[in-house]
């Protein structure tokens, strides 16, 4: 029998990486996390060996790809907030594109071959049509999705002049918890629709805001492709699998295809959680297109990428039992 592989998680104690942590160790990967824990959270990574450090640390990527051979990168650490990138820029781009580039070097000063990078539907911007295929115009609106766009080109260059082989997995709205609860969304500032209603149905918040109530949706709400945290990882897992068997480089769109609206979220979470949850209804939020839908089908095709838990209702109810364990855990002590 082969030796099971070694494969670095960039941001794996973070929200998607952890996930992903905990699906590699099920698989028996030997998992090594980087991870600054900025936002992430060491007790988040529940398999293998955490190195907390800066992916930009060349003397600590040094030491992590010689103390063993690593057969593949997978990396989480991006900061993801859209209107904080419209603000602060720079940030975005010195993180987002000049630190991947660091790891990359790092990669490639090591001979590891295989990454798999996370980006997102923002790498296309307003959509021209829906669903959105993977051939759909890439013209992001806002930095972040510009550091993205940024770092897809530079990996099919270097795919060209290196022999990097990577796989891009363009996730649209990341959502859901591990359906045991043991792990789930932690961000700080919490700026995600599920997690936001969730909070204001345990009482960890007042209420939400609705942004516009306008758009060119059956209720006028905006259409957003929730996609299970845990079918992301798999997709991950797929990509990997590729990579390792000697696969090309890819690109691919990752949501279900459907669809739900704003409305449609929180009248499933208020029939779950038989929580009231208040509505403030607020101006369109800026930047936010009426619908954003992925078409899969080449996920699907060449990954064999089946999505477990496509269902808005079955998603609700892991957020909701990670969301129980974080107020009972956030609760005041008597
Ligand atoms: N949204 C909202 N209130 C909030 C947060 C989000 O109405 O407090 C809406 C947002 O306008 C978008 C959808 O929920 O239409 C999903 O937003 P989220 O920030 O979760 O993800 P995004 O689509 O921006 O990646």
């Amino acid at each position: 029998m082969s030796a099971p592989p070694t494969v670095l998680v960039v941001g794996g104690a973070g929200y998607i990486g952890s996930h992903m942590v905990w699906l590699l160790g099920q698989r028996g990967v030997n998992v090594v996390t980087l991870d600054d824990l900025s936002s992430g959270h060491a007790d988040a990574v529940t398999s293998g060996r955490l190195e907390r450090g800066d992916m930009a640390d060349r003397a600590l990527l040094d030491r992590i790809f010689s103390s063993q051979p690593v057969d593949a990168v997978m990396h989480f650490a991006s900061f993801i907030q859209v209107g904080e990138s419209v603000e602060q820029p720079a940030r975005y781009y010195r993180n987002n594109v000049l630190r991947t580039l660091d790891l990359l070097d790092a990669m490639r000063a090591h001979g590891v071959k295989h990454f798999i990078f996370s980006s997102t539907a923002a790498v296309f911007g307003e959509p021209a049509y829906t669903p959105i295929d993977e051939r759909h115009p890439q013209q992001p609106i806002n930095p972040y999705g510009r550091t993205k766009w940024m770092v897809e080109q530079v990996l099919a260059d270097y795919d060209r002049a290196y022999g990097l082989r990577s796989v891009c997995l363009r996730y649209f709205n990341a959502a859901g918890a591990h359906p045991d609860g043991l792990l789930g969304e932690r961000h700080d500032p919490e700026t995600h629709l599920i997690p936001l209603v969730l909070q204001a149905a345990s009482g960890r918040r007042a209420g939400i805001k609705v942004f516009g109530q306008d758009y060119d949706t059956p209720d006028g709400t905006c259409i957003r492709d929730y996609i299970h945290v845990m079918d992301l990882a798999e997709a991950h897992w797929l990509a990997l699998q590729r990579l390792l068997q000697g696969g090309a480089s890819g690109v691919f769109n990752l949501g279900n295809g459907g669809g739900y609206s704003v409305q449609q979220v929180i009248d499933v979470a208020r029939a779950h959680t038989g929580r009231e949850i208040a509505l403030e209804y607020a101006p369109r939020r800026p930047g936010d297109p009426a619908r954003l839908v992925a078409d899969a089908t080449l996920a699907r095709q060449e990954l064999g990428w089946v999505p477990q838990y496509p269902d808005l209702a079955t998603l609700v109810a892991h957020a909701w039992r990670w969301e129980q364990r974080c107020a009972s855990a956030s609760a005041p002590r008597t």
